[in-house]
This record gives C-alpha cells, structure tokens and sequence, in this order.
C-alpha cells in the first residue's frame, strides 16, 4: 500500500472540492445579473440565456431560489457536480476533470451549461 500517494491524492481531492465551493456563491452573482438582464430586456447576454432557459424547462430562477441553492452547494469527493447547473437550473450535473499540463492548470468542464472551472488554483 502506498500510503503517500493516497495522501496527495486526497489533498488533491480536497483542492478540487474548495475551488468547486468558492465557485457558488460566483455563480449566484453570475444569475442575478442573469434575472436582471432578462427583466430588463437585454436578452443576449450569456447568463440572461440561462435565465430564459430555466424558465422555459418550467423552473424559473428566482434570486432566491439561486441563493438558496448556492448556500447548499455541496460537491463530494467523486460526485463533483457543476455548480453553475446546480444553481441555475437544480441539476447535478458531473463535471469532467482535464489535468494540468505544462500550458494550463487542472480544469473542471461540464458538458450540460459549457462551464470551466479552474481547480488547482490556491
Ligand atoms: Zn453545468
């Protein structure tokens, strides 16, 4: 058993988890701009397309609703899930880890909502 890299490998996971948590309260400022935009008629941004998409799967994103969900945002080691569709739309989605190479760090994508997610950042 090798028990020095369980220990990176756990560090590592619990990385990912922290830069995953500070990304919901993000994103919930991300969907109020959305509400805003969608309210006042400027339709074409990114996160108004979000808005008027939640809206038309019959789930209207409320700034308290996105609140709410971003306070219970909780990621778990091998179940990381896209905080952006979690607060956007209540879907846990899984994101998809691309490793850090010599050109960029560790990403999380997710395949649903388009988000990136910087993950090995401190
Ligand atoms: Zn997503």
């Amino acid at each position: 058993m090798n028990t020095r890299s369980t220990f990176v490998d756990r560090a590592h996971a619990d990385k990912r988890l922290t830069a995953l948590l500070k990304q919901a309260p993000i994103e919930f400022a991300r969907a109020v701009y959305g509400i805003n935009d969608y309210e006042s008629g400027r339709t074409d941004t990114m996160a108004a397309r979000e808005v008027a998409r939640a809206q038309r799967q019959g789930m209207p994103l409320t700034e308290e609703r996105a609140e709410q969900r971003a306070r219970a945002y909780l990621p778990t080691v091998g179940q990381e899930h896209c905080p952006r569709c979690w607060v956007v739309y209540g879907q846990k989605t899984p994101l998809r880890f691309r490793e850090a190479d010599e050109e960029r760090p560790e990403v999380a994508g997710c395949h649903a909502c388009g988000a990136e997610y910087a993950t090995s950042a401190d």
